[in-house]
């Protein structure tokens, strides 16, 4: 008789900058989800899936829910909480801060509506010691009634193992979704688009705000050898900004590009000839119009 198979969907949820997309990349063992240490750097809803040979996972890796301040804030928001209930549990990631934060107690009482089992994940158990973890687990869990508490460090891997097993106790048995050597729905242009936005946001530093957006024009192997030319557009809202990403006769893009390179290489698994160009849109974030031009559509939620 054949064994039995167990699969599901897993949501991961909480505030920016928690480590969500650090913890998708640790479980996955491959980089999908982009991370920033700036906050609401994940735009998109990021399945990764994880397939060991009795079980499989997908993981949505939901941007954090949060009061929207323009229309990709809403999107996101909407995003966030319909995936909630559709899945098999919830991750709620925090981080061990001395007291309940506010933005905390927000995603809580969304989760209160929420029929899936959440388990409280304490991301970054190495910043603090055990006393605050503990502390932390007891004022949280006086809010909520979470199916399981466990403490981790995605950064370092401690304990992410005993979270996946914890969680694969609510994973109903299933087929396999996804074929086994897939650890990503996403669209490789998609993938290369959010590679290069990570460069940008990095380099950048705090001298642009979020306001910029990366478009894959072209992504064509070419007939000769396997080199794959790649065409990316960086948009910006405003002139000076474009000034910035391009940097001291090109400096800025040029670093930009040499550190998306590699990634995309690694990725598509063939040299690439990269090239980038910035322009300017001003109120893309606002515009309907342009957030579906950057595939942030509501419709497709
Ligand atoms: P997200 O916004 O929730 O997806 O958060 P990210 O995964 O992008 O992580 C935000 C920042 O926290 C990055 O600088 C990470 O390196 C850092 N981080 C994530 N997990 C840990 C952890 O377990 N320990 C420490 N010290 N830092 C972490
Ligand atoms: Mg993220």
């Amino acid at each position: 008789m054949a064994n039995k198979f167990y699969s599901g969907f897993v949501s991961l949820v909480g505030r920016p900058n928690v480590g969500k997309s650090t913890l998708m990349n640790r479980l996955i063992g491959e980089k999908i989800a982009i991370i920033s240490n700036k906050p609401q750097t994940t735009r998109n809803k990021v399945q990764s899936i994880l397939t060991k040979e009795d079980f499989q996972i997908v993981f949505i890796d939901t941007p954090g829910i949060h009061k929207p301040k323009h229309k990709l804030g809403e999107y996101m928001v909407k995003s966030a909480e319909t995936t909630l209930n559709e899945v098999d549990a919830v991750l709620f990631l925090i981080e061990p801060a001395d007291r309940v934060l506010e933005s905390d107690k927000l995603i809580i009482d969304k989760l209160a509506k929420v029929k899936s089992p959440v388990i409280l994940v304490v991301n970054k158990m190495d910043m603090v010691d055990r006393e605050r973890i503990y502390k932390v687990i007891d004022s949280y869990s006086k809010l909520y009634d979470f199916a399981e508490v466990v403490p981790i460090s995605a950064f370092e891997g401690t304990n992410t193992e005993l979270l996946l097993e914890t969680l694969k106790k609510y994973i109903p048995e299933g087929p396999m979704y996804f074929p086994a050597d897939m650890i990503t729905d996403q669209p490789e242009r998609q993938i290369a688009s959010e590679i290069i936005r990570e460069k940008a946001l990095r380099l950048l530093q705090d001298e642009i705000p979020h306001g910029i957006a990366v478009e894959i024009s072209e992504m064509k192997k070419r007939n000769e050898g396997n080199v794959v030319d790649v065409t990316a557009t960086i948009y910006c809202e405003k002139d000076s900004h474009k000034g910035i990403i391009i940097g001291k006769q090109g400096a800025m893009l040029k670093k930009i590009g040499t550190n998306a390179r590699h990634d995309i290489e690694k990725l598509l698994g063939s040299p690439i000839y990269l090239q980038i160009w910035v322009k300017v849109k001003k109120d893309w974030r606002d515009s309907d119009f342009l957030l579906k031009n950057f595939g942030y559509d509501s419709r497709n939620i």
